[in-house]
């Protein structure tokens, strides 16, 4: 390889590393590598899909999606997440695994699973009781009994709690009453509406008659609801097609109006409050605001999914485009024999190898926010005020790891595509599905940018037991009154630099005495970011209510401010999670040149993220112009030591060959 002129220092030799690719394997497959192949199994005997998706008309691609959807839940693989007794797997983290692993495939194939097991299921399980289980489990989990989950309407889409649909209890004849009040009330988006859904779970402002009579709101709340009776829309409910999308185009997406539709008492998915036939509403909850969000918090594994979603989509890509790289020449660079691979062109490295980094720093940290997902699913973690701040914290990192995953998709996706030239711009090489399909994923479980105002949400309030009473102008308030000293305080900069030293060596110099290949200084240097603009934030929105502002006004002032903030603390989880990973590592026996690959990796995901951001580390005094240089050398360094690994560490994936279409391309 070329000397690095920009680097005249003589060039340090390594040890060749080994990368030993199915003990990395089994590593990234972590606890699920069973349930992880069987979807691979099943991926490889439906890749055709890959093709048909190409071909068929938007009906008949829709009639096939479902028809391999129901035959993979045949196998077990979709309903990992559901109790044994109604035939799931129970096992919620295989139901992960599957998920993710599920992502290497056909994305209209993954996102059905998504909407029917996930959505619709998971909101029957988790909103439901005995009574839903018992009638709908058995049926849903085998796709005899196909449903839909409709919250969003074309009014409201990530303000839930304004949703229009109105649900009105009628006392004499112990019926609801949906009805779409509103012309912008409608259900939208909704997938397996516009063709396959018999019954929705819909999401509606729950009204009952008080002690006086007059209709008094109790939020909202979920019920089944029967939308399609043998194929044709059930008696007042109205059913159209959201039409051709940008991708996933085997997902039947629609709209639903309702017309003073009556369901039975029971319909109510009644695990957090309930109805009784007299018309008396009861919860154990108390606060609305607290119940709401504690319905939502329990819908937390479809984020989990879409984010573990996005990171695999990013692996595809990243497994074409750098065997590809490998196989494609385009100029003599270093001799006029053989022109020159396009992997050994240093902006080629720099462009794809940090991106192969991130993909591995994520995957660390969707493993780390999906094994907390389990655990609360699974009942190990107490319902107490610790259960609780767990529960919100898992809340907080699923919003900021599918952020993150998800735009992170959207990013090495468009990449790789450009990586791979004009063939990257074939459908046969699979990158224009993958870029239309995943694009929405940065939309739906959640907008990123309203998730990542959820994860400032829970770091200015630390994470208080009044957190979900909170709606966003009272966390302004509580963060500009009580809890702003604290925040202020915690993050002063003073207590930063002590915390910092604490953690490395160097005392007031330590951002200048520690190697930047330190995973501690790294993680310092996350850290200080993370606390010094959160402190930043608390200040700013202080300042903007004592100035008499409306607490609206400042908090919209302050938003870029609250997003970073989010974004800084969601990065710094990120990388710790990947060393965390590295250090737990044997360094001898099957893994030991797996942990030298990982921590290059690692190094080079940690030194991107401080050199993508380094304006800040300047203006804040962290990174004189020497550092800042010095990282980008290393960066590109390490892009040279990673490059012959690339191969091995894109194999290690485990995406069935049969997902790599691009056969020309790759081989
Ligand atoms: C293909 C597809 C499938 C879907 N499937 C389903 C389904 O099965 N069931 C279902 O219920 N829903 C579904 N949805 C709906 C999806 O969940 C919503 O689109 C999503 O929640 C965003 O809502 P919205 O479209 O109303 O966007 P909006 O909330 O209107 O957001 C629009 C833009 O405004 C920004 N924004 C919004 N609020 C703020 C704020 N406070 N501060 C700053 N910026 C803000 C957002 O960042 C975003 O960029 C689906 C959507 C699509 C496209």
């Amino acid at each position: 390889m070329a000397t690095d002129i920009a680097d005249p220092a003589p060039q340090p030799s390594y040890p060749p590393v080994a990368i030993d690719v199915a003990a990395l394997t089994a590593l990234l497959d972590g606890d699920h590598a069973e349930v992880r192949n069987l979807v691979r199994t099943n991926l490889a005997a439906y890749a055709s899909i890959l093709e048909e998706q190409e071909h068929l008309d938007r009906a008949a691609f829709r009639e096939r999606v479902k028809e391999v959807v129901v035959e993979m839940a045949a196998t077990g693989q979709t309903g990992m997440g559901f109790p044994k007794e109604y035939g799931g797997g129970g096992d919620v983290g295989a139901s992960f695994a599957a998920f993710e692993t599920l992502a290497l495939g056909d994305l209209s194939v993954l996102v059905k699973v998504g909407v029917q097991f996930g959505l619709f299921g998971g909101a029957i399980l988790q909103l439901g009781t005995k009574r839903h289980h018992d009638r709908y489990l058995a049926d849903l989990i085998t796709g005899r009994l196909m449903g839909c989950f409709a919250m969003t309407e074309t009014g409201h889409g990530s303000n839930v709690q304004a949703l229009g649909t109105v649900a009105t209890y009628d006392a004499e004849a112990g019926e609801f009453v949906i009805t779409t009040t509103e012309p912008d009330a409608n259900k939208d988006y909704i997938g397996n509406a516009a063709a396959h859904a018999e019954l929705a779970v819909v999401f509606a402002q729950l009204e009952v008659a008080g002690p006086d009579q007059t209709m008094e709101g109790h939020g909202v709340h979920a019920f089944v609801v029967p939308i399609r009776v043998d194929g044709k829309p059930a008696p007042g409910v109205r059913i159209e097609d959201d039409g051709l999308k940008m991708g996933l185009n085997g997902v039947d997406n629609g709209r639903l109006w309702f017309d003073g539709v009556r369901v039975p008492r029971e319909a109510l998915l009644n695990r957090f409050a309930d109805v009784s036939e007299d018309g008396t509403y009861s919860s154990d909850i108390d606060n609305p605001n607290r119940r709401f969000f504690t319905m939502l918090g329990t819908l937390v594994q479809g984020r989990v999914c879409v984010g573990g979603a996005g990171i695999n989509a990013s692996k595809v890509a990243l497994a074409i485009a750098i065997r590809y790289a490998l196989k494609r020449r385009q100029f003599e660079a270093t001799s006029d024999e053989q022109e020159e691979l396009l992997l050994d062109y240093g902006q080629h490295q720099r462009r794809l190898l940090p991106l192969l980094a991130h993909t591995y720093a994520l995957h660390f940290a969707q493993e780390v926010v999906a094994g907390q997902c389990h655990r609360v699913f699974s009942g190990e973690i107490a319902e107490d005020a610790d259960g609780q701040k767990f529960r919100r914290e898992l809340e907080s990192r699923a919003a900021g790891t599918k952020a993150l995953g998800t735009w992170h998709a959207t990013r090495t996706i468009q990449e790789c595509r450009e990586a791979c030239g004009g063939a990257g711009y074939l459908a046969e090489n699979r990158f224009a599905a993958l870029k239309a399909d995943t694009d929405v994923f940065t939309t739906f479980e959640g907008d990123n940018t309203v998730l990542l105002q959820l994860v400032a949400k829970g770091l200015l309030t630390d994470y208080s037991s009044e957190f979900e009473e909170m709606d966003q102008l009272g966390m302004v308030r509580f963060v500009a009154g009580l809890a702003v000293e604290t925040v202020v305080e915690r993050t002063s900069v003073h207590k930063l630099f002590e915390r910092v030293r604490d953690l490395l060596p160097g005392g007031d110099q330590w951002d200048q005495e520690a190697g930047v290949l330190d995973s501690d200084y790294q993680l310092a240097m996350l850290r200080f970011r993370e606390e010094h603009i959160l402190g930043g934030v608390a200040r700013r929105l202080k300042r903007g209510i004592d100035s008499g502002m409306n607490p609206g006004t400042v908090f919209s002032r302050v938003q870029d401010h609250v997003i970073h903030a989010a974004r800084a603390h969601v990065e710094r989880l990120v990388l710790e999670a990947f060393v965390d990973k590295v250090r737990a590592m044997p360094q001898d026996g099957d893994q030991g040149d797996n942990r030298v690959a990982l921590g290059l990796l690692c190094d080079l995901h940690a030194l991107s993220l401080i050199e993508a951001d380094r304006a800040w580390f300047m203006e804040h005094g962290r990174l004189t112009v020497v550092r800042s240089k010095e990282i980008s050398r290393r960066i590109g360094s390490l892009c040279r030591r990673v490059r012959p690994l690339a191969h091995d560490l894109v194999d290690a994936f485990g995406i069935p060959e049969e997902m790599l279409r691009a056969r020309d391309l790759i081989e």
